[in-house]
């Protein structure tokens, strides 16, 4: 049996031009090398298996060797290249802290660093995964490190910088390497498997360098272990199986089931995802992803940001063509709302399967299909003991919808509104900025906004927009509302305006309490409206519909009062006999 060598020692960079997606960073160090601008302690950080050791490794070796070439990389014949090369070099020490991170393996170290190079100029002393040093060991490092003798060099190298303690950072020149490219990683394993004599499919390599998530290391080794199931020929469905991923075409088949609405076959689907494994919250991760990158690929211009190769790119660019960009935009909200309740949900399979029912009716958009939030009939409770609290004249009954509709013209807002009621209100809504909470998530909008005196913004566009963006808005609002609004939320969360001319929502409130908590607010919603719609006619108008006179149930005395009112013959009997209730 020959010499079996794993592909992620044999393939491993010997020179800084063969090191894989960290260009800037070796392009840096060359630059030093040729300067002779050398630091005498240099700190690695980044994820695991990216090239930190790798690096650390050819810098030594470049720095060392005899007659480095016009390309500034070791020459690999001279004396000392080929020491390194065949692992008896004198001049590199690896120290791998994660085991020995005790002060007298840090003490051995230190006596090491006195001894000056036999052969080439330095010696270099990498230590790996640093931050697992106990306390005592980076004490008895520190004065070394801050005074080395002039033939040694430092390189650090670990996966967690926040760990590293300041004085360590500030004696030492920090590199940061990335993540890897998912196509770098890609064009790397082309590179071994055509060296290796091993057929690919190129979507399959595709699917080990998303796997590996920027790690090469990670990447080499998932590489050789389905070459070996393989036998030597990598096929996309092979290595799926083999890895157990859920991949695009999974993903691709649920996003058509949900524009087709076709919704048992989503749930037989989400079954067989879950037999398989998976968990239910990965896959609406995933599911997220997949809409993101549909996002994505609804514009040329932005399909070459989709890590993938060509071929999906492509399958990606058709299946955005069957949906609309409002569904997209609410798909992803549907997800992440989905993300953020798992956790705390009971039933975590109904509310991924209400999450994918949901997407598939989010496809008819504006028709009013979406179930509405399931809030409501508390909510009727909370306004009939309002009513109920609020006498009213008996003997004239209560028209069955009284309209008052008030329409504020566009961009004078706040006049009409301050002068209502609701005294609770009134001065409040300057203590806070809404536009100011937003500022992070919409950079947008608040460019547009900031320029302006705060508390209204110059919106002259009218951009259309749909009732659905409306509804959102609405919700968005009312939820950036602070703590001391909780009470409006809550009477408002559940009402939708409709659209029903162009820019103004119409909203039915079921009693004159939640219309005046709305009054309240009005003016800051109309700004907030406007900007984010950015449609400077958005307007409101609204209507109270009154309730049915509520059932009471009537005491003896209030039926004797009541017989009294309406039957004059009790009235006389009343008096002749000078009756009263008691
Ligand atoms: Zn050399």
């Amino acid at each position: 049996m020959e010499n079996y060598i794993v592909s992620a020692r044999k393939y491993r960079p010997t020179a800084f031009g063969t090191v894989v997606g960290q260009q800037a960073l070796t392009t840096t160090l060359k630059n030093a090398i040729t300067t002779g601008k050398l630091a005498h302690a240099y700190l690695f950080c980044g994820p695991r298996g990216v090239g930190k050791t790798t690096c650390a490794r050819i810098f030594a070796k470049t720095i060392n060797c005899l007659s480095p070439n016009g390309e500034r990389e070791a020459c690999g014949v001279c004396e000392s290249c080929k020491a390194f090369d065949e692992g008896r070099s004198y001049n590199i020490h690896e120290l791998d802290a994660a085991s020995n991170n005790g002060v007298n393996e840090i003490r051995d170290l230190i006596d090491q660093v006195l001894v000056p190079p036999q052969i080439g100029k330095y010696k270099v002393f990498i230590i790996d995964e640093v931050h697992m040093l106990t306390p005592a060991a980076f004490n008895a490092f520190l004065k070394t490190l801050e005074e080395p003798p002039a033939h040694a060099i430092f390189i650090l190298a670990t996966t967690e910088k926040h760990k590293i303690l300041p004085t360590i950072i500030s004696r030492c020149q920090v590199y940061d390497f990335n993540r890897m490219e998912v196509s770098d990683i890609t064009n790397h394993l082309k590179n071994v498997a055509a060296l290796e004599g091993i057929t690919y499919e190129e979507e399959a390599l595709g699917v080990i360098a998303q796997k590996a998530d920027g790690g090469m290391r990670d990447a080499l080794s998932i590489f050789d272990q389905i070459v070996s199931f393989t036998e030597g020929n990598i096929t996309y469905d092979q290595v799926i199986k083999s890895l157990n991923v859920l991949d695009f075409e999974s993903f691709y088949k649920v996003a058509d089931l949900i524009i087709d609405k076709k919704i048992p076959d989503l749930m037989l689907e989400l079954n067989s995802i879950l037999q398989k494994g998976f968990s239910a919250q990965h896959f609406m991760g995933g599911l997220a992803s997949h809409f993101r990158e549909l996002l994505v690929a609804s514009d040329e211009r932005t399909l070459s940001l989709i890590e993938a190769s060509e071929n999906v790119r492509q399958r990606y660019a058709q299946q955005v063509k069957r949906c609309k960009p409002a569904f997209l935009y609410r798909a992803l909200k549907i997800c992440n709302d989905c993300d953020m309740n798992y956790r705390t949900s009971r039933n975590k399979r109904l509310l991924v399967e209400i999450a994918l029912i949901e997407l598939a009716q989010a496809t008819e958009e504006g028709s009013g299909v979406r179930p509405k939030t399931a809030l409501r009939p508390i909510f009727k409770a909370t306004t009939q003991k309002v009513a109920a609290a609020q006498p009213k004249a008996p003997q004239t009954p209560a028209p069955k919808i009284q309209t008052t509709t008030i329409v504020t013209p566009p961009k004078a807002v706040s006049t009409t509104v301050s002068t209502t009621t609701t005294p609770t209100f009134k001065g409040k809504p300057q203590t806070f900025s809404l536009r100011g909470g937003l500022m992070p998530q919409q950079t947008k909008v608040s460019q547009e906004a900031t320029p302006t005196t705060p508390t209204t913004p110059v919106i002259t566009e009218v951009r259309p927009f749909s009732e659905h963006e409306l509804q959102h808005e609405w919700r968005y609002f009312l939820n950036k509302l602070p703590r001391e609004y909780i009470a409006t939320t809550g009477r408002l969360k559940n009402i939708e305006p409709k659209l029903v001319k162009e820019w103004t929502g119409h909203i039915v409130f079921e009693s004159q309490p939640v219309a005046d908590c709305f009054l309240a607010i009005k003016s800051q919603m109309l700004d907030f409206m406007r900007t984010r719609l950015r449609n400077a006619e958005v307007d409101f108008t609204f209507e109270v519909e009154a309730l049915s006179e509520p059932t009471k149930i009537k005491t003896p005395r209030e039926h004797w009062k009541e017989l009294l009112q309406h039957n004059r013959m009790i009235q006389r009997l009343q008096k002749a006999l000078g009756l009263e209730y008691y």
